[in-house]
């Protein structure tokens, strides 16, 4: 069932029917981690916190692009911890091991598609492209017009990961 609405502070949240915006937030629900919630006086638009799994938006910052980002922020987090937990288990299954074999490809720490000189620092991160490329996929817009595949490049090595991961139990 697709959720329909989060509430954030003391308003409710319109989450559009999108697959993958729909995908990560089932994925982090059925796993009860789920950050939490709240609005702030940040910086910017979004801000995740992994520290206390939280994420804060700005008044002006809850629009789905925010949002798909910052939960993009909290599934990685919760990703890695999980890759880290299988080697640690030794005894993983076939599914939890493929799933950790395509972490070590498609980390979202550490792309292998280069970034170009001149980049926003701050998007030129990994962690910021992945969940850039995720938030733009899912809101409609692009912050990459002179490179149109990184946006779709970026959503869908996400994508392909969040589907083994979902799959590893
Ligand atoms: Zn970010």
């Amino acid at each position: 069932m697709p959720v329909k609405s989060l509430r954030i502070g003391n308003k409710d949240y319109d989450i559009p029917d999108q697959a993958d915006l729909q995908e990560i937030i089932s994925i982090l629900m059925g796993d009860n981690k789920m950050p939490s919630m709240s609005v702030g006086n940040i910086s910017g638009y979004g801000e995740y916190n992994p520290k206390t799994n939280a994420i804060t938006l700005s008044p002006y910052g809850g629009n789905t692009n925010t949002l798909s980002h910052e939960l993009t922020h909290a599934l990685n987090e919760h990703m890695g911890w999980e890759d880290l937990r299988i080697w640690d288990s030794r005894k993983s299954s076939p599914q939890e091991q493929r799933f950790t074999e395509a972490y070590s490809k498609l980390n979202p720490n550490f792309s292998k598609v280069p970034s170009l000189a001149g980049d926003d620092p701050y998007r030129r991160s990994a962690t910021e492209r992945r969940a850039f490329g995720v938030g733009n996929h899912v809101g409609g817009a692009s912050i990459y017009p002179e490179r149109p595949h990184m946006d779709a490049t970026m959503a869908t090595e996400a994508a392909i990961l969040r589907d083994l991961f979902k799959r590893r139990k």
